[in-house]
């Protein structure tokens, strides 16, 4: 059995399949043996569970995930890698490929077809360049999926776990809270990677609500208020709803004051309900 995070394992399979690194396509793989099997246990791998990997590479992490689970599904852009996969996951037959870009695949129906009876995980070491796409685009599906488990550049990791009321929340960071319950598992150090990025890494786990933090009349006008809030971080509340919703300053005051929420307040200052309380006002506003 080949150990695929060894340096000369990879460096050896590189050089017979002619493979380079693409940095386009965020390609830093792991060679640090402790990480697979700590994500793989963490991220709900066992029997009974299927699992959803998002970007294979060489497959260190998909060894780990299909070793523990029923069934893992990997979804990988990058068709020069299909015949390397074929030789480093040979050993597996519970592991299906999907040559795809992952924002492409029909997720309901990938689950509903390859998951059928199983809990479903997702677990993955992202391609960096397109973190939040990816995260919003799995949340966003209302998945019938248990959680997400994700590696993640560390400021993302700050950012998408923050608590509201706090200065490093963002509109990525309410959403998340939205759906989920996130959390930091552990630390990775860029030297973990070929080739080593410019940046460290965290592992993080999102494990999915069985309803939305917060019931709002309106999904929209509540993203629509937290993407307004959060966008110009020094403005207050008053200068940003009333932009970005298209009401005047004395319309947005005036709700707030409704709702005892100052008016000089930021965005980052506001809790998920508070959001909550804004989206509906300014649904029941608009739909006089
Ligand atoms: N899981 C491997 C590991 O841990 O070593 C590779 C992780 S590497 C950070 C990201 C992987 O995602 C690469 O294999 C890359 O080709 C793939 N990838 C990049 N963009 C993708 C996309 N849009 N859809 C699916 N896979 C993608």
């Amino acid at each position: 059995m080949q150990d695929l995070s060894k340096i000369s394992v990879i460096k050896d399979l590189l050089t017979r399949y002619g493979f380079t690194f693409s940095k386009a396509l965020g390609q830093n793989f792991l060679i640090n043996p402790s990480v697979c099997p700590r994500m793989a246990e963490q991220g709900g791998a066992a029997p009974g569970v299927g699992v959803i990997e998002i970007g294979t590479g060489i497959g260190v992490l998909t060894k780990e995930l299909a070793a523990r689970a029923q069934k893992v599904v990997c979804i990988e852009i990058d068709s020069r890698l299909l015949p390397i996969l074929e030789e480093t996951l040979d050993e597996f037959d519970n592991i299906t490929i999907v040559n795809q870009a992952v924002l492409k695949v029909d997720l309901h129906q990938l689950i509903q077809r390859e998951f059928s009876g199983m809990d479903v995980v997702v677990c993955a070491n992202l391609p960096y360049y397109i973190t939040s796409p990816i995260l919003m685009y799995l949340l966003e599906a209302r998945l019938p999926i248990r959680s997400i488990t994700v590696m993640v550049q560390k400021e993302a990791a700050v950012r998408i776990t923050a608590q509201p009321g706090t200065r490093e929340v963002g509109a990525i960071s309410l959403a998340v809270r939205y759906y989920s319950r996130p959390q930091i598992l552990f630390p990775v150090s860029r030297g973990s990677f070929m080739p080593a990025p410019d940046v460290d890494s965290c592992v993080i786990r999102l494990d999915i609500l069985p309803q939305p933090a917060v019931a709002v009349k309106d999904e929209a006008t509540f993203f629509q208020v937290v993407k307004g809030a959060l966008s110009q971080r020094r403005k207050t509340l008053v200068n940003t709803l009333s932009g970005s919703l298209s009401l005047s300053k004395g319309q947005v005051q005036q709700l707030l004051d409704r709702l005892e929420i100052s008016p000089t307040a930021r965005g980052e200052e506001l809790t998920l309900e508070q959001f909550g309380q804004i989206a509906d006002a300014i649904y029941a506003l608009k739909q006089i």
